[in-house]
């Protein structure tokens, strides 16, 4: 479609970063460009309405800057996931595995509610496990999830059969 053609042409391969042999896909053109990231707003949002969702969480950094104006466009709450140590209230925390090693995110536990279904947003899905930790850290907090919105999912390394089991029929869109 249009705006896929829109979207992908405004995102940059950039080789050999953060280490030799990753591709990393760079959304600062997209950000850069107001048809492209308005076009990406107003599609999130749709997805937000459309799965019945009552806040927008984002996963630091980029999944802030992609998830605020979908929170504002779709007239929802925004409730940041940081990394562990950012947050000064009560949080609840979430360890997973990386390649090497693990890391740990966290959340206010106050800014989510029983009656909430959280739309999960960010820019790149590669493994999934910093949208799995999320999904678990949004169901200890006894909200539901809505759905995982991202840019752009890696599919080959396998993040969507990974999230299934934690999604639960919820929709992971990708666009
Ligand atoms: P995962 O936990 O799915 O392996 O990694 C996803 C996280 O790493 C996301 O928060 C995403 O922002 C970041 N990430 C991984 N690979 C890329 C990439 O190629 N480009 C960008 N922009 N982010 C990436």
């Amino acid at each position: 479609t249009d705006i896929k053609e829109l979207l992908l042409s405004r995102i940059r391969d950039v080789a050999d970063y953060p280490e030799p042999g990753v591709m990393f896909k760079d959304i600062t053109p997209l950000l850069a460009d107001p048809a492209a990231f308005t076009a990406l707003t107003d599609a999130f949002a749709e997805i937000a309405e459309r799965t019945g969702a009552t806040k927008v969480v984002g996963l630091e950094a980029r999944g802030f800057i992609l998830g605020a104006p979908v929170a504002v466009r779709a007239g929802l709450g925004f409730i940041p996931v940081r990394k562990a140590g950012k947050l000064p209230g009560a949080t609840l925390s979430q360890a997973y595995d990386l390649e090497y090693g693990s890391a740990e995110i966290e959340v206010h536990a106050e800014d989510l509610s029983a009656e909430d279904r959280i739309l999960i947003v960010d820019d790149v899905l590669a493994t999934g496990g910093t949208a799995e930790a999320s999904i678990q850290l949004i169901h200890r907090a006894g909200a539901e999830i809505a759905g995982v919105a991202v840019l752009m999912e890696l599919a080959f390394l396998n993040g969507r059969p990974r999230l299934e089991a934690a999604l639960d029929g919820a929709p992971l869109e990708a666009l």
